[in-house]
């Protein structure tokens, strides 16, 4: 199985003027602060790589101190702005252009997120870009949504003849750090900037240090939508410098982050500063549960693709599948043809499927959670090797003969990796389920609606999907339970990340 999976090698050039030109030139790109760009203050820059060739692409500046002290002040500054002043239709039609203005440069920024970060063409064209703009779509909405409310006190000792009356308001937390990672930049930078925005408070973007070039690409379109200067100030750099002085910076209100459970840890440590707010999308190890009576023609590409789509570097991936025994071995056989139907290579190829996952560390890392299976007696049923000259593409791999103390069977692997095991009762297979760190997601594959009821109510996951696994649309938030993080994104619960409660009380 494993010699069938093979690699194509070839290279297209972009389509996009734009990213033909980047190419050309390997820019540099400078911060975007207070609504123009400039260079770090230090001059430092980070090389930005084609994680698929290994090629350089571009530069970006690796933002010190200085250049985040000016990004925090223009957010602050802006937050008493024009755009405080802005109605919440007017703050609905800017997020409504963004939209658009995505959708009308969509080849230049699904080409410039596919060189930058590895995905396949379709990954980008018809899942994350489109999404993207429909976050800003759904959050434009809300904007103009924004509700408080009448309360009904029973104060005793208010003045003879006089009423009292008590309200709440809603009012933007201030200034928004939004610290994203690698895996979806664009769509997971939207779902952070459009309720922020939304809600009325500014922000300093922080994307990850090996995908920054759609953000910066963004920050322009969202000044061509009319977006006030320093309402959204973009700072790149290396997360262990950048971000974490972003994180401790005591003008930053709220930091709102998706990334690693490790560095969800070292963002609530640095928020003890001035006690920020904090929001934390972190990592998962969501579980697959295949019943016995799953409808296979659904449930094997629904499996296969919930851990093989963009790589499995999406943190609601379902790395972990736990089938029925009496059709484990029809299952996993069909997951193992899937995979070897797959085609690798370039996402700039509009035929590829899997791409390279995203650095030669990323790989690494991948490559030894499987060495470390294989050592521990674990069965590779296909894949398992890396691909390619630079060494980033990694054959889609199932492991079985695993258990829940393999770090590959606990631990995020974040790669087109799935641990499968199979189980004769489902209160076992729940119960494996549940015992992880994690409680990301889940998805229950079966025709009994009982069993899927009751199995999405007993799964501690706080996205559960039925006969599907990431599906995701504007109006379904998304966020954990137990160390996969808390607070929402996406859904009208991600306005909560970015508003306070303000409650009036007057004697009238
Ligand atoms: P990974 O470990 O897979 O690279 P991270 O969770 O570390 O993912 O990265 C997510 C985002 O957090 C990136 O933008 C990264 O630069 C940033 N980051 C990394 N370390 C820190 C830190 N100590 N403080 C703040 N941000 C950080």
């Amino acid at each position: 199985m494993t010699d069938s999976i093979q690699l194509d090698d070839t290279c297209p050039q972009p389509q996009s003027a734009a990213v033909r030109e980047l190419l050309a030139s390997t820019p540099t790109k400078e911060l975007f602060i207070n609504g123009g760009y400039q260079a770090a203050a230090s001059g430092a820059v980070l090389e930005t790589l084609d994680p698929a060739t290994g090629k350089t692409i571009a530069h970006i500046a690796n933002a010190g101190q200085a250049d985040i002290d000016a990004a925090v002040l223009a957010a602050r500054t802006a937050l008493t702005g024009p755009w405080a002043q802005m109605t919440p239709l007017e703050r609905s039609m800017i997020l409504l252009k963004v939209a658009d203005l995505i959708d009308q440069n969509m080849d230049e920024l699904c080409e410039l997120e596919i060189l930058d970060q590895g995905k396949p063409w379709f990954v980008a064209r018809w899942a994350e870009i489109p999404a993207a703009a429909n976050q800003f779509r759904f959050f434009a909405g809300q904007a103009m949504a924004l509700e408080g409310q009448t309360l009904t006190p029973s104060v005793n000792y208010q003045p003879p003849g006089k009423q009292v009356q008590a309200w709440t308001v809603r009012e933007p937390v201030g200034v928004v750090a939004a610290i994203t990672p690698w895996n979806s930049p664009l769509i997971l930078t939207a779902m952070k900037l459009a309720p922020a925005l939304a809600a009325g408070c500014t922000v300093v973007h922080k994307p990850a240090e090996l995908t920054s070039l759609t953000a910066l690409r963004l920050a322009e379109l969202m000044t061509e939508a009319g977006l006030p200067a320093g309402v959204l100030n973009v700072v790149t750099g290396e997360g262990r410098q950048t971000g974490a002085m972003l994180a401790a910076h005591t003008g930053v209100d709220k930091i709102a982050f998706t990334g690693s459970t490790a560095t969800g840890r070292a963002i609530v440590d640095a928020s003890k500063s001035n006690l920020k707010r904090v929001s934390l999308e972190l990592g998962g190890k969501s579980p697959a549960l295949v019943l016995d009576d799953a409808e296979l023609d659904i449930t094997i590409p629904g499996v296969a693709n919930g851990i093989f789509f963009n790589g499995g570097q999406v943190c609601v991936a379902n790395s972990r599948a736990y089938i029925h025994r009496s059709i484990f071995d029809k299952v996993i056989e069909g997951i193992a043809g899937y995979a070897a139907g797959l085609k690798l290579g370039h996402g700039l190829n509009q035929e590829t499927q899997l791409g390279p996952v995203v650095s030669q560390l990323q790989a690494e890392k991948i490559e030894s959670y499987i060495q470390s299976a294989k050592q521990s007696g674990a069965t590779i049923v296909t894949g398992g090797e890396r691909l390619g000259s630079f060494g980033t593409f990694i054959q889609p791999t199932i492991i079985t003969g695993t258990n829940n103390k393999m770090p590959v069977h606990c631990e995020e692997v974040f790669g087109p990796v799935l641990v499968a095991e199979p189980f004769d009762d489902i209160n076992d297979a729940l119960k494996w389920a549940n015992d992880s760190d994690y409680g990301l997601a889940g998805s229950i594959w079966t025709q009994n609606l009982s069993s899927a009821q009751r199995l999405s109510r007993q799964l501690e996951a706080g996205t559960v999907w039925i006969n599907t696994h990431s599906m995701f649309d504007p109006s379904m938030t998304i966020g954990g339970m137990k160390q996969s993080g808390y607070g929402r994104d996406s859904g009208k619960q991600a306005l909560d990340n970015y508003l306070e409660w303000k409650t009036i009380c007057a004697v009238i």
